[in-house]
């Protein structure tokens, strides 16, 4: 597979190359790496957009078999690809070869969950409410209610995850299940595994024969091309995970349109850790191990890095503290993503330190080039609570601790955060009344709550939720990982009084798909 540099703009590799080029760079060394890949123009947008619009009407009413088995062939040729794509995605992102192979298995995993979930139907959610001509006082009409697909989408492919975020990560998986054709905006710290991805996402457009402008990858600053492509009329909805400077500008263009449309932004979260009294007492030691493993995992750049600990201050904080730092001392010196994303961890560590009360508890080696070092700092809760800018979010293997007086001040920093993807509780017998009244407060502040373990391994399965209030997410009803994505690129369509051969299958009489459906209150997949 050799690389063009260029965009896939319908089904072709295109470049009018009038708006420059750039190059990747290696951050282990900072050296450029080879390729020159084009900024795409005006036009360019405007021809992907205007694909994508033609490839809709087509590809959102594909049988879901098809759809399906498209999904299912997109992941095929991924596997296919990964000799390929992994060494390339290594010298891009300063990511370890299994974590990245285990990247890419999570991301075909995740296409053909998405093609599961098509052929199990239910996430069309049909609600069948049959009529009632002979109901007084006025005759009950027959209602039917199916999901659509939202029209094409915008994807802006993460930085911390090449793969399962990127290209053919979640978003795209699940906005393509829905029946949205995908543009995605690629990530300029790793355009040429993007092309290498955009490559097996072609060859399975061409096996499964599906309309050319299913889906278009597009290299180039996403404050002129994502901001056009977010703007373009033809786009009805975005996919984001990054910054929340950068996922807040986006936001705010998508809902200044004439036509707001939804834009599913993952921004920032600290994921706080509470550790409660006898958890700290009992278990400090093992908890101390296993938080360091989790805030130093992946150089700390994970959106769900515990980022904040909250604790009572006192001899069990102290020894857990001293572990803590033992073993922070103890990592090795991990690459970033990017030197922009080393230079602004470091930046966030220095502000940080010069804040009121607070004190550096451990650094880990340090760090040369774009190597992290990580970093545990401590505050008291007072503190804490004079200074919003301590609940920023530093992007990288950087903890502050929050050094509380008593239960009523770790109630008082709770009900402070904003939102957050996941809190974690390490509560141990004799915590119980203190685990249900902050668990009572943290759950408005996050939308996964996890007991006695981290949040960095996020489950993708049917029931997760990655997502929750700003900033953690710009739209606290979604979740952008597991089953539940889908829901974001859909929207409710309800038929009232329709003849049978205007339905779409889903809401037939005969139930041809033998999907569940609620039918006058009654779940059944059988027929009428
Ligand atoms: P980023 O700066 O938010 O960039 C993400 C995407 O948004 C890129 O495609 C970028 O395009 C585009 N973009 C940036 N500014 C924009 C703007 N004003 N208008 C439209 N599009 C814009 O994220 P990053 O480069 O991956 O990392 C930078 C920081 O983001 C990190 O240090 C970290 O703080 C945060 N981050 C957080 C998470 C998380 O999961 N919480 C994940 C990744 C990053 P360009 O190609 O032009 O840059």
């Amino acid at each position: 597979m050799d690389l063009t540099g260029k965009h896939l703009i319908k089904g072709r590799w295109q470049a009018s190359g009038r708006e420059g080029t750039f190059q990747a760079v290696d951050p282990a060394n900072n050296e450029s790496l080879p390729t020159e890949f084009f900024n795409a123009s005006l036009d360019e947008v405007e021809l992907a957009a205007q694909a994508a619009a033609t490839a809709f009407a087509t590809f959102s009413h594909l049988p879901l078999e098809e759809r399906a088995g498209f999904l299912d062939e997109c992941a095929s040729q991924l596997d296919a690809a990964i000799e390929q794509i992994v060494p390339r995605a290594m010298a891009e992102t300063g990511l370890p070869e299994l974590r990245l192979r285990g990247e890419l298995g999570r991301t075909t995993g995740q296409l053909r969950q998405f093609s599961a979930v098509l052929r199990r139907g239910d996430w069309k959610r049909v609600v069948i409410d049959t009529a009632q001509p002979e109901r007084q006082p006025v005759p009950k009409p027959d209602i039917r209610l199916t999901q659509i697909a939202l029209g094409p989408v915008v994807v802006f492919g993460a930085s911390n995850f090449p793969l399962a975020f990127s290209v053919a990560g979640g978003d795209t998986a699940s906005a393509l299940a829905a029946g949205c054709p995908v543009i995605v905006k690629g990530h300029e710290a790793h355009p040429g595994t993007s092309e290498l991805v955009a490559q097996c996402l072609q060859k399975a457009i061409e096996t499964c024969k599906m309309p050319e402008g299913t889906f278009a990858l597009l290299h180039g600053p996403g404050r002129t091309i994502g901001a056009q492509l977010i703007q373009h009329p033809a786009i009805k909805a975005g996919g984001f995970t990054g910054s929340i400077a950068a996922g807040r500008a986006l936001l705010d263009l998508a809902n200044q349109r004439p036509d707001p449309i939804p834009f599913f932004g993952e921004l920032g979260s600290s994921n706080p850790i509470f550790l409660l009294d006898s958890a700290l007492s009992q278990k400090g030691s093992e908890i101390a191990q296993g938080f360091v493993g989790a805030m130093t995992l992946g150089a700390g750049q994970f959106c769900t890095n515990p980022g904040i600990l909250v604790l009572k201050e006192g001899k069990d904080s102290e020894a857990f503290l001293s572990e803590a730092a033992k073993a922070i001392g103890e990592q090795q010196g991990q690459c970033m993503l990017t030197p922009a994303i080393a230079a602004s961890f470091v930046k966030g560590n220095e502000k940080r330190q010069t804040a009121k009360g607070v004190s550096v508890k451990a650094f880990g080696p340090q760090g040369q080039g774009n190597l992290a070092q990580p970093v545990l700092m401590a505050v008291s809760a007072q503190d804490y609570l004079a200074d919003a800018d301590l609940q920023e979010e530093i992007f990288g293997p950087s903890t502050l601790a929050i050094l509380c007086d008593n239960d009523e001040q770790m109630l008082a920093i709770a009900a402070s955060f904003h939102g957050h993807l996941t809190s974690s509780l390490f509560a141990s017998n004799g915590d119980e009344e203190m685990s249900a009244r902050l668990s009572s407060v943290i759950q408005q502040k996050v939308g996964r709550l996890i007991f006695n373990g981290f949040g960095t391994g996020v489950e993708v399965c049917a029931g997760m939720s990655h997502g929750g209030p700003y900033p953690s997410s710009t739209h606290v009803q979604s979740t952008s990982v597991g089953e539940r994505a889908i829901d974001r690129f859909v929207r409710p369509l309800c038929y009232q009084n329709s003849p049978q051969a205007l339905l779409p299958l889903e809401l037939k009489d005969d139930n041809p798909l033998g999907i569940p459906r609620l039918v006058n209150g009654v779940w059944t997949s059988e027929p009428l």
